[in-house]
């Protein structure tokens, strides 16, 4: 008998949630409806945060905050290499330039220590960034107190990529507050802690940004006299005062994305209690089991493993011949053809490299069984010892 394929991440959909979207289908908005303000608006309370701008990916979402920041040509974006390409691409849409800061080797987040150095040299040079993307990878937040130290010391402006981090918290309080930043931006991608099947969501605690990023979202269209230059010629006019994309979440994501909110809380307790179940299986194993800051409490997107670079290829093809669905989360991005392309080489950010010669994700998701997580650290042992 063939074994059961365990993804490495995977949505969970009640009936409630079927339900959801159903009773939106049949409503009279599939989108512009009441749905999607009321996702914004239990995100927003959720993370204590004034403002929440639903999209249609976090990718949008990247895009309109780098916009909402005023990046263009002749700007630089700084984001870290070991993330998915979404975090530099942002900056590409705008005209800017990317450039990385290396992770820490322990905690795989931005080093504070790398980032300081980088803005001291590029202060001299005369080429601060405007912004910079630190990524929650993992789920587990940046140490985000050093970054924004840093950062605001140079006028940078941070963009948290908080994609893995929905219901996370850091220095006791929810990830996308907004405590150290500008903007947070969320995604809802089916492997994500809760989904909208697509989508994104930025959160801000200025008014202003928020206004520009829903300008961003949708055409830089406004219906608000007060945003335009002349009187209203009349009820049906609107003014198109930025240029501002099709990036709106639908209403059958919005009422998804509801639907999930209430269920947030049960995934990250369900999640965490897996990492801390693996954390006692592995215990023994040749391998490194994920760090967490004192300051961090994980959403537990991901549980990236470490095993010896040399043995790394053969452990990876073993768990995928045996229905385990490991995965490797990133390739450092510099190392892509479309970044070698703009000059990056290998070589020029070690620990991102090192990491990525080393990591493995295994699976973890809400609906992962005990048993199916038992099967995986047997398979992950069996692995290990053909390659001791
Ligand atoms: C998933 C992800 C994104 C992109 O999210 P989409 O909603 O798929 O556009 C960006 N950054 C990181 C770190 C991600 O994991």
């Amino acid at each position: 008998m063939t074994e059961n394929f365990i993804p490495y991440g995977r949505q969970d959909i009640s009936d409630e949630d079927i339900e959801a979207v159903v009773t939106t289908l049949r409503s009279d908005f599939l989108t512009q409806g009441p749905q999607v303000p009321a996702f914004e608006a239990l995100v927003a309370q959720y993370c204590g945060v004034a403002h929440a701008v639903a999209m249609n990916s976090a990718t949008s979402a990247l895009h309109v905050a780098c916009i909402a920041l005023d990046l263009g040509a002749g700007d630089w974006l700084w984001t870290v290499p070991n993330t998915f390409v979404a975090s530099a691409n942002c900056a590409l849409y705008c005209g800017a330039q990317v450039d990385f800061v290396d992770i820490d080797p322990v905690t795989y987040t931005m080093c504070p220590a790398a980032l300081e150095a980088k803005l001291k040299q590029a202060d001299a040079d005369g080429k601060l960034p405007k912004i910079i993307v630190p990524v929650h990878l993992c789920g587990q937040s940046c140490d985000m107190e050093a970054i924004a130290q840093i950062a605001r010391s140079f006028g940078v402006k941070i963009v948290e990529d908080a994609s893995h981090s929905i219901g996370a918290d850091h220095q006791g309080r929810p990830v996308g507050d907004c405590r150290y930043s500008e903007i947070t931006v969320f995604s809802f991608h089916p492997v994500k802690i809760i989904t909208t099947a697509e989508g994104g969501l930025a959160t801000t605690q200025d008014a202003a940004l928020a206004r520009k990023m829903e300008l961003g979202r949708s055409h830089g269209i406004t219906r608000e006299a007060d945003e335009m230059t002349q009187a209203p010629d009349g009820p049906w006019y609107y003014q198109q005062i930025s240029l501002g994309y099709n990036y709106r979440m639908t209403e059958l994501q919005g009422a998804l994305g509801v639907s999930q909110m209430t269920r947030l809380d049960d995934f990250v307790a369900r999640r965490r209690q897996l990492a801390a179940q693996y954390d006692d299986l592995l215990t023994g194993l040749p391998l490194q089991c994920p760090v967490q800051h004192p300051d961090a409490n994980s959403s537990w997107h991901l549980y990236v493993v470490r095993v010896a670079a040399k043995h790394h290829a053969a452990i990876f093809a073993a768990l995928r011949a045996a229905r385990i669905g490991v995965n490797l989360h990133y390739i450092p991005v510099h190392m892509q053809p479309y970044y070698r392309g703009m000059g990056f080489e290998f070589g020029q950010f070690p620990n991102s490299e090192a990491y990525y010669a080393e990591a493995i994700s295994i699976p973890l998701y809400a609906g992962l069984t005990d048993a199916d997580q038992i099967r995986v650290v047997a398979e992950l042992a069996n692995a290990l010892a053909a390659t001791a």
